[in-house]
């Protein structure tokens, strides 16, 4: 049902978005994928899962932390696709500090990435999708979206950010078969966590190993960390015809730790 429609995914050269990349992709959808990394390791990537979906895979550098780049990457795909029906707003970044030592250009970057960019390629997309009457937009928000840490101020702020910019663009499009959603994940073992697990293995004296499993004992009741194939199959249903009610929500997929 989805075979034909076109999907843009920021930060789908690793972790969540390249799993929401690669279920998307095996539904039949075209993909532009978004990220930073090696080239020739992205051009790999990009090729192979054209090869193993037999779907069309694009890749379109851009640094989100440019209002500029966010848009022009929306543009670029609706030029190479014919436009975008499935805009999932992925890339992130995070840094921890306690508020009052909170470095200034660690704050301005993590609300560009993690928020502003998003404001950016939603408001690219839409004026296509509303022409369609259909569209379907996910922002990979955070269980920082819905409750607070220590040391995240930026991250947490900006989490909060675009889970109120979801319930916005939702509203605006409700009458259209246009859908806007937050996914909300507690702890993924992902390169945007590696830094937290070494702190935290440095902080109890133990190996990474042990140092992630504390961490995740810390807050997600399940022990267990989520995986982004499944946060990539909550991606995929709320692509779906199923899902059309689905919207202006934020759906936390986080082994129970907003439950507490
Ligand atoms: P990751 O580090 O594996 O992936 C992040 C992606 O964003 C990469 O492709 C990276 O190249 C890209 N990116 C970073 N800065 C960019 C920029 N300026 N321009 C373009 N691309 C950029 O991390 P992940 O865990 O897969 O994170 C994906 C999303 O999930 C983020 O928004 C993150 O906040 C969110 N999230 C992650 C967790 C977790 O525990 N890992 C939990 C909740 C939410």
């Amino acid at each position: 049902m989805l075979t034909g429609k076109t999907a843009l995914i920021t930060g789908s050269t690793s972790g969540i978005g390249l799993a929401m990349a690669q279920a998307l992709a095996r539904q039949g959808v075209n993909i532009m994928l978004n990220g930073f990394g090696d080239p020739d390791e992205i051009e790999a990537l990009r090729a192979g899962m054209e090869k193993d979906c037999g779907v069309r895979v694009g890749y379109q550098f851009a640094d989100l932390a440019k209002g500029d780049d966010a848009a022009a990457l929306v543009r670029r795909t609706e030029s190479e696709f014919g436009g975008v029906d499935i805009l999932v707003n992925n890339a992130g970044i995070q840094h921890t500090a306690p508020t009052q030592d909170f470095p200034l250009e660690k704050w301005d970057a993590i609300i560009a990435v993690n928020l502003s960019a998003a404001f950016h390629t939603i408001r690219a997309a839409l004026p296509g999708m509303q022409s369609r009457d259909w569209g379907r937009i996910i922002n990979v928000a955070s269980v920082h979206g819905l409750v607070a840490s220590i040391d995240k101020a930026a991250y947490v702020a900006a989490k909060h950010g675009i889970v109120g910019l979801t319930k916005v663009v939702a509203l605006e499009n409700a009458q259209r078969h246009i859908t806007c959603n937050a996914i909300c994940p507690g702890w993924v073992r992902t390169p945007l966590v590696q830094a937290q697990i070494e702190k935290r293995a440095e902080a109890v004296g133990g190996t990474v190993e042990e140092g992630a499993r504390d961490l995740v004992r810390e807050k997600q009741p399940s022990q267990r960390f989520v995986m982004p194939e499944n946060l990539a199959a909550l991606a995929v249903f709320l692509c779906t015809e199923a899902a059309d009610g689905i919207t202006g929500a934020s759906l936390p997929m986080d082994g129970g730790w907003t439950a507490q």
